[in-house]
Order: C-alpha cells, then structure tokens, then sequence
C-alpha cells in the first residue's frame, strides 16, 4: 500500500500534477511536503503559539525526513500507524492519496537499542500529557541518529528551535542543560549519569577530549535553506549555459 497526502485546501500553491519529481528529487519536496502540511513555506513559519510551534515542529521533522531515501514512518521514528494517526490529529486539512508523501507498508516503528534509550529518557521526563510528546519522544530520538546538529536533522531553522521544543514537552530533562551542551550529546551525558551508558571518558568534563564535541557551538544552515542554496546556484549554472 503506498498511501500519501494532498492538501487540498491548498492546492493552488502547488503542483499536483508532478509525481514524479517527488521520485527525481525528494530533497526538493521537502519544502513543497512542508507546504502542503501546514499551508506556509517553511521560511515562513508562524509558530508564536504552542499549536502552531508543534505543528510547525512535525511539518519540519516529516519535510526533513522525506528527503531522505527509505520509508518515511522509519526516517520519522515512527510506526505507520502512528504516522497516520498523527496526520489525523495535526494536518487534518491533508487529504490522503496516492501521489504525495509516500508512506510504504504497515510498518513498526524502528527497532534500535539506542533509538530506544532516548526515546525512553525523553518520555519519563515529559512535561507535556498526549500523543503529541509521546510521538515527539520516538521522533527526536530516531533523528538524533542522524550525524548532523539534532536541530538540523529534525528539518528546523535553528537551534533554538529545537531548545523551545525540548523545554515544552521534555521540560524536566531540558532543564538539566544548565551548561548549554549540545543536545544530542547532552542526551547522552544523560545516559552516562542515569543508565550507566557509556560515552563519557571522564567523569569529569573539564578533563575530557571530547570537551569541544559536546559544548561547541551547534551553528550551521539549516537543511532546507543548504537545498534552497543548491537549488539556486543549479540554476544560475542552467541560466549560464
Ligand atoms: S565532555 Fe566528555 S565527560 Fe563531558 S559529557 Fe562530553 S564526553 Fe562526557
């Protein structure tokens, strides 16, 4: 079963009739998924509101994760019918079809030790009740598995972005990052300290050769901007040809 979403609510700011482009270049669907979700170009996001910011949050994760190769619910953390349930509650101007946002099989959610030991640190310490943090929990943690910034792999704009989630929904654990670590390694700092899981050399930071690793600075371009930016320089290239 290939089952996918149209937004039909708005569909005059895109083209429904190009399916296979989504196949030629899911980088560049990203953006267009990210508008048929939540009806804005990611740029131009309103999120002054703890809806739209989840909204806005999920959108981002799903954009990020349909640019990547392999099936959609696996790339997002989540079992197909968690992704579709979560369609339902947050999008429910999306009309499912065929054409858009692939969602292959009745799939499980990923099976990985380590998936499953965020997952769980970030769902014994939500500060939020419902689906939305339980799925948040499974989806944060699959794309921490990614090797860019946490920020960058959840398809944000930036990290502060990712920070508002974490002190939302996961509030108690954010909380903890009085150091300003960067997350992904502070998770695991919070592994080493609570499950004995080891990453940390020393017990002791200030000692540790992977000081930089984990309190340099989490800057960098976020994935749909880099893709805006190759898409404009593919084009002055086409122009000047
Ligand atoms: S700097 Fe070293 S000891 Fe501190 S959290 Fe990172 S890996 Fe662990």
């Amino acid at each position: 079963m290939t089952i996918a979403i149209v937004d039909t609510s708005h569909a005059a700011a895109v083209n429904l009739q190009a399916p296979l482009a989504f196949e030629d270049d899911k980088r560049h669907h990203g953006r267009q998924i990210y508008r048929l979700l939540t009806g804005n170009d990611p740029a131009e996001a309103v999120i002054d509101d703890d809806f739209n910011f989840d909204r806005h949050v999920i959108a981002s994760i799903l954009a990020v994760s349909a640019m990547e190769h392999g099936a959609l619910a696996e790339r997002a953390g989540l079992s197909t019918v968690e992704l579709i349930a979560l369609l339902a509650q947050l999008f429910p101007a999306a009309a499912i079809d065929s054409t858009w946002l692939p969602i292959n099989g009745a799939a499980p959610a990923p099976d990985d030790d380590e998936i499953a030991m965020v997952r769980d640190l970030l769902t014994a310490q939500r500060s939020t009740d419902g689906d939305v943090s339980r799925w948040l929990a499974a989806m944060v943690a699959r794309r921490a598995m990614e090797p860019n910034h946490l920020w960058e792999d959840l398809g944000l704009r930036e990290r502060s972005e990712l920070s508002r989630l974490l002190m939302r929904h996961f509030g108690p654990l954010a909380s903890r990052n009085t150091r300003n670590m960067r997350w992904k390694r502070f998770f695991y700092r919070m592994l080493c300290e609570d499950d004995g899981f080891v990453m940390c050399t020393t017990p002791v930071c200030t000692q540790c050769n992977d000081f930089a690793l984990c309190f340099g600075e989490e800057s960098g371009e976020s994935r749909m901007a880099e893709r805006r930016r190759e898409v404009a320089l593919q084009e002055a290239a086409n122009a000047a040809m």
